[in-house]
């Protein structure tokens, strides 16, 4: 990177459908936006080209004004210009309405729409004179850029550009996606195991020599626990426990929880299969169910009946003492298995939002004081479950990369992940991945599991209990260390937190190998 520091600066355009906070729909979003400040903050000149949807929030847009008219395609095309986020934005608006349609996706005619505002922003480029180095494209949605460049204007006034495209999520609109592999100068995806992951599929697979893996950093600012209006209390590494237990008495108050010091598991998540929606259940009745319950019941019989015998039998008095230790244990255990859950996430399927409204109302009836569904997309709200949970469960079927978990570490929230893709690259398991978060030269910041059973989850989900089991023994050895070992589990917890917290999840590292892959273009 020494030599990349003495390139001159770079031009890169993203043409994108989305672009965070004014037209997300889900990780590629924030990627642009993040992305684009990274690259800027180096020193380069970055702009982003948008359709001018009308469903967007202009609060966001700063010094949002007309820029130009142009005509193509057989329709004008007004332009206007913004700030977003401190990036320049050009926003195309179709005089035919294209975009004037109250939604991103979800039209029968996506792949016609996004095609022409691919196409037209191509021919604004060249209308305006800009000759950029760098055009950028991302999904299906604006993988058009890159055969409509390389079919109609590298030779017609772009000449100095070169394309690079970004794989965020393989599983939509594949065609597109394998035509812009062809055409592509470079492509990424958007974590190493993801890129290896699909490096079979057909698409892939003839284009490996100019396909990379990088992972994706959240904007420090953007998510930033000391600097949030969203959370009631500011906090760093330092006050990080302060500023977590404001955070989750304001959640638990908002959403009518018990105010209890239980372990309170967040799920932050677009509800579809890929997401892991039957996990996603699984876990939301094992965190309310308790642990132990039959045992505990079968033992409070035998205690019941017990007094009974051990008059007439010595040893069945020493029984008696190990099935009252027994029950301490398993009273305790319960306690320690009982967590408080919240989960933010909207469904795209009806079907399926109908299906968690229905599981919602049922614990709202059952599990009032520790389960709330909020089945909404509601961004302030997200800041406070990252700030005010313990855990943050990503139970991901398949996750190219994953920002939730990204964002957990971010606000102090220790991880619960399936080993996929970009959630394997960034979550390392305390008891299972010291050597390979040591190879990053990181050390362990959550847990993961394997299987797309329950069981492999409900192991992880109980893994942090083990931890504070162990203390246990300390607890059955004698009352007097009880308070003790309490604490220390808590201490372990805490310092997990801290750790995690202070790990630099940004952009810092992954903006450099794009300017990186960038410049390779070039050569
Ligand atoms: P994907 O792009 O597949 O949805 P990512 O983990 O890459 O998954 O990005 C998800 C982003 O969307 C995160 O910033 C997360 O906080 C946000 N998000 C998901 N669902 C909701 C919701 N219901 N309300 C607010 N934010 C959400």
């Amino acid at each position: 990177t020494g030599s990349i520091a003495k390139e001159p600066p770079m031009h890169i355009v993203h043409i994108s459908v989305e672009m965070a906070p004014i037209a997300k729909v889900g990780g590629l979003g924030d990627v642009v936006t993040s992305l684009s400040r990274a690259v800027q903050d180096l020193g380069h000149k970055v702009d982003v080209i948008l359709p001018n949807y009308n469903c967007m929030n202009l609060n966001n847009v700063k010094d949002f004004h007309y820029h130009s008219t142009f005509s193509w395609g057989g329709t004008e095309i007004k332009v206007m210009f913004g700030k977003v986020e401190g990036l320049s934005v050009y926003f195309l608006e179709p005089q035919n309405g294209m975009f004037s349609v109250g939604c991103i996706y979800g039209r029968n005619d996506d792949g016609n729409r996004f095609g022409f505002f691919c196409h037209a922003a191509l021919e604004f480029l060249l209308q305006s004179g800009f000759q950029p180095d760098i055009l950028h494209c991302h999904d299906w949605s604006s993988a058009p850029v890159a055969w409509l460049f390389k079919e109609h204007y590298i030779h017609n006034g772009l000449s100095n550009s070169r394309v690079v495209f970004t794989i965020h999520n393989l599983e939509f609109g594949i065609q597109n996606i394998a035509r812009a592999m062809m055409f592509a100068d470079k492509a990424t995806t958007v974590s190493q195991t993801y890129s290896r992951e699909i490096s079979g599929n057909s698409a892939i697979s003839p284009h490996l020599g100019k396909f990379h893996g990088i992972v994706n950093g959240i904007d420090p600012d953007i998510w930033d626990p000391c600097n949030d209006q969203f959370i009631p209390v500011s906090y760093t590494s330092e006050n990080v426990m302060e500023g977590k237990r404001a955070a989750k008495d304001a959640l638990q108050q908002r959403l009518g929880l018990k105010r209890s010091d239980l372990p309170l598991v967040g799920i932050i998540t677009r509800l579809t299969v890929q997401k892991g929606i039957h996990l996603i259940k699984h876990a939301v009745w094992r965190t309310l169910e308790q642990n132990g319950q039959a045992g505990f019941s079968l033992l409070s019989k035998a205690m019941f009946l017990h007094p009974i015998i051990s008059s007439h039998h010595f040893c069945i008095t020493a029984l008696y003492i190990t099935v009252f230790w027994v029950i301490l244990l398993y009273r305790f255990i319960n306690l320690m298995t009982l967590l408080q859950v919240v989960l933010l996430g909207s469904a795209p399927d009806p079907r399926i939002q109908n299906d968690f409204v229905n599981l919602g109302n049922q614990l709202h009836n059952s599990h009032a004081d520790r389960a709330r569904f909020c089945l909404t997309y509601d961004e302030p709200l997200s800041h406070l479950i990252y700030a005010g949970a313990d855990f943050i469960l990503v139970p991901s079927i398949f996750e190219p990369c994953g920002l939730t978990q990204l964002i957990a570490m971010r606000y102090g929230s220790v991880p619960i992940v399936r080993k996929t893709g970009g959630l394997y690259d960034t979550v390392f398991d305390v008891d299972n991945d010291k050597e390979r978060a040591q190879a990053q030269g990181l050390e362990p910041n959550g847990f993961s599991f394997e299987g797309t059973d329950a069981g492999g989850m409900d192991s992880a989900l109980n893994r942090h209990i083990k931890q504070l089991t162990s203390k246990l023994f300390d607890l059955i050895m004698g009352f007097s260390r009880a308070f003790p070992a309490w604490s220390n589990a808590r201490e372990w917890f805490y310092s997990l937190c801290k750790r995690v917290m202070e790990q630099d999840w940004s952009w810092n590292r992954p903006a450099l190998d794009y300017m990186e892959l960038y410049h390779s273009t070039r050569n």
